[in-house]
């Protein structure tokens, strides 16, 4: 795996995919620097080498070019936390591009324009990733969040490079921490799997079979498998056709020596409501007009001695309805025993959007080993997928 210590960036002008889809305000203010900041490694290490850097990325889902999702918007966001100016060119292609590329000198900065204004970006053409290509010297992928698209500037931009590509810091740490999960794990390795649906997780959790001792299911998962094996769930969420399923993982867990784990009880509600009256039932005899919102008292014990015992921890979707502050408590606590467990020497990837909005908003960010930057990017590496942005750096 080919990474920035590999290069020798003097004089060299480093082409970085980064991710800057960060959200803006009415104002055109960027409201969440983290993705920014999560760059700066690579682009500190490669300057302070003295080299020069031209970075890439996209902003939203414009349809051809949109003023509101121009990248000139978070120009001195940028400045202010490289701590440099940054230089823009208003098309990411073009003689402007090519005549700012070719002027950059040692220590400098430039920022493209919004790879999205080109259709050809996303449809990854060719001919427009080989102008792209033509920019830089060395082509450094940091963008983990789209590793898993073959767009222009995510993989068919590698082929340009026979040997000067390579993986940015962050992307590093990303593939890095995923196999700590998936290939050199420490065991016992655990799996906690949540939020609302079977079938979005289905590939992962059949993926991750094989490579976990334990699976806590949560969530609104759960009730799926209790009515298949014959509990009254009440209104509680449900994927009917997903039963069959259900029973099948059920099997093939059994069948490969992996101990699944689901909620005994939970904290159902009369209404998907945080004003909702609650109650403490079994998870599989919920009263007829309740619903489970969250895990309840016993599950967390249960849950506690796995996550304790774990050296492995892997955590992707809610155990409740965490936006309401009622259900969130299954969430949290969750969140905490694998912070303890972290902190008596598990490896702990938390990853998936919900669970890094929980981590966050619950204040774990730091108290767990990594905490994914890509939401569909981490999933389909769960699944057991090759993501092209991974395999063009390979090559
Ligand atoms: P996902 O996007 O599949 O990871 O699901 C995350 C969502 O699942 C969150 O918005 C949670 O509110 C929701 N969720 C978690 N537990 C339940 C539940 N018991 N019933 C309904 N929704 C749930």
């Amino acid at each position: 795996m080919k990474t920035l210590s590999d290069f020798d960036f003097k004089n060299k002008k480093a082409i970085i995919r980064v991710d800057f889809n960060v959200p803006l305000d009415e104002n055109f203010k960027v409201t969440d620097t983290t993705r920014i900041e999560a760059a700066k490694p690579t682009i500190d290490a490669i300057l302070a080498q003295g080299g020069s850097v031209i970075l890439m990325s996209h902003l939203g889902r414009p349809k051809g070019v949109e003023e509101k999702y121009s990248l000139k918007h978070i120009l001195s966001t940028t400045s202010e936390i490289l701590g440099v100016p940054v230089q823009f060119v208003s098309n990411c292609i073009g003689e402007e591009a090519s005549s700012a590329a070719s002027n950059l000198k040692s220590g400098e900065v430039l920022l493209l324009e919004n790879l999205r204004f080109h259709a050809e970006e996303e449809a990854g053409d060719v001919a427009f990733a080989k102008e792209l290509a033509s920019l830089g010297d060395i082509y450094v992928n940091d963008a983990f969040g789209t590793a898993h698209r073959a767009h222009a500037s995510t993989t068919i931009i590698a082929q340009f490079f026979s040997k000067e590509k390579c993986f940015g810091l962050l992307l590093s740490k990303e593939i890095e921490s995923l196999n700590k999960v998936l290939k050199n794990s420490q065991k016992p390795v655990t799996a906690v799997l949540g939020g609302s649906k079977v079938s979005s997780k289905i590939t992962v959790i059949e993926n991750i079979l094989d490579k976990v001792d334990h699976m806590i299911i949560g969530g609104g998962m759960t009730f799926t498998f209790v009515k298949a094996l014959g509990g009254k769930i009440g209104n509680s969420i449900c994927e009917d056709d997903k039963q069959e399923l259900a029973l099948e993982i059920l099997r093939l867990a059994k069948e490969k020596g992996v101990e699944i784990h689901i909620p005994v009880d939970v904290v159902a509600a009369n209404a998907f409501s945080n004003d909702a009256e609650t109650q403490i039932v079994a998870v599989d005899k919920i009263p007829d007009g309740w619903q489970g919102l969250d895990a309840g008292p016993k599950s967390l014990e249960n849950f506690k001695k796995v996550i304790m015992d774990s050296k492995t921890i892997l955590w992707n979707g809610p155990l409740g309805v965490f936006e309401m502050e009622n259900f969130a408590n299954g969430t949290i606590t969750l969140g905490n025993f694998i912070a303890d467990s972290t902190a008596n020497g598990a490896f702990s990837l938390v990853g998936g959007g919900d669970s890094v909005a929980a981590v966050k908003q619950f204040g774990l960010e730091d108290k767990v080993s990594y905490v994914s930057t890509g939401g569909g990017a981490m999933l389909e590496m769960l699944e057991g997928k090759v993501l092209p942005g991974i395999a063009a750096i390979l090559d």
